[in-house]
């Protein structure tokens, strides 16, 4: 199909007419996968369209690492399986969440060694649409909105397993309908999704369940905290020997950026993730000044409000380039 942008809801919804009869047509199997560290949204989406799929009676199959706070979406054996590196022939792939030519960043199935169709499916603006079907759609907060516009689209029947996934995606996308992303749109899908079996405080109840590591870390990482650049700019760094010495993992991580982006007063919060051989960003903005344009200027990519990038960089150097382009970003925007 067309690398074109969607430029009006029209294009948007007839693109995603043309995904519902692919799949409708569609009887080879389809595997799905997202990205690396995947979230609420990664998971949830792929497990949504997965399922919705298997309702009408096609062959689908996820490919990823649940993280163990994710691991409450996944109740049979075969939801999703580890990460494949090559596919039955004749395999149609689908990337969630994720640009489908960043092969640094999809996770699940190795691109590199696949020479079929995909299609991909995603929110990010900074996205190439560069498959043989793209669908992005950067208005919604989460891919999980998209895949519940074409699971209405498919006519398949909400209950909850389908509904609870895809509530998921969007809550952890919106921060619990608390961002600036929560749209009368986002609240329409999650009407729709709570209307047919999806539950808000299951799926809350299930995301807020922390081990004790993960508070203990967190003491590590507030005595971290910095107010930097007038105070408009808030930081905090894990390093791989902070997680060892309270036995945590790099999942235990990911809500800490949302913590510290609480700072009365800033704009910006980064947080800094020293995996030893690179260092991985999580910045957040609070509307004024675009995270994504610090992460692009690093390297990655993501969206306004919240984005990342991977610096291959000591922690020091890492620390100072970001703050350079923190400091530009705040100076665009006149702050
Ligand atoms: P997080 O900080 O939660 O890892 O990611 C925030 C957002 O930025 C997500 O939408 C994520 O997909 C995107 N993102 C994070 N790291 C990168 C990166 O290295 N490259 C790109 N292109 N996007 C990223
Ligand atoms: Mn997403």
């Amino acid at each position: 199909m067309t690398s074109v942008r969607l430029e009006s809801q029209v294009e948007y919804f007839a693109r995603l007419q043309e995904i519902a009869d692919f799949f409708k047509q569609n009887t080879l199997p389809v595997a799905l996968a997202s990205h690396i560290d995947p979230d609420g949204d990664a998971i949830g989406s792929c497990l949504g369209l997965q399922r919705a799929l298997r309702k009408m009676g096609k062959t689908a199959q996820t490919y990823a690492t649940v993280p163990q706070y994710l691991q409450f979406l996944t109740t049979e054996e075969n939801d999703v399986l580890p990460p494949v590196e090559h596919l039955p022939e004749g395999s149609i792939v689908v990337v969630l969440d994720v640009d489908n030519n960043d092969q640094n960043r999809v996770e699940g199935i190795r691109l590199e060694h696949f020479s079929g169709f995909v299609v991909n499916i995603d929110h990010h603006g900074t996205n190439k649409r560069n498959s043989d079907i793209n669908l992005v759609w950067p208005s919604h907060a989460a891919t999980a909105q998209i895949i519940t516009d074409l699971i209405e689209l498919l006519g398949v029947e909400w209950d909850a397993d389908l509904a609870n996934p895809l509530l998921t995606g969007i809550i952890t996308d919106t921060g619990s309908f608390k961002f600036s992303n929560t749209t009368p749109e986002v609240l329409m899908a999650a009407s729709k999704l709570i209307a047919g079996g999806g539950n808000v405080s299951f799926v809350n109840e299930s995301l807020a369940q922390h081990p004790k590591r993960y508070y203990q870390l967190l003491v590590l990482v507030l005595q971290s905290m910095r107010y930097e650049l007038n105070d408009l700019c808030v930081t905090a760094h894990v390093s791989s020997s902070m997680l060892e010495s309270v036995g945590a993992s790099w999942e235990d991580v990911e809500s800490y950026v949302g913590m510290i982006r609480s700072a009365q007063g800033t704009e910006l919060a980064v947080m800094f993730k020293d995996y030893g051989t690179h260092i991985k960003i999580s910045a957040r903005s609070r509307g004024k000044a675009s995270a994504q344009n610090i992460a692009v200027a690093c390297g990655g990519g993501g969206h306004y409000a919240a984005a990342g990038a991977t610096l291959h960089l000591p922690f020091e150097e890492a620390y100072d380039k970001v703050l350079e382009e923190a400091r530009k970003e705040l100076d665009r925007v006149g702050l």
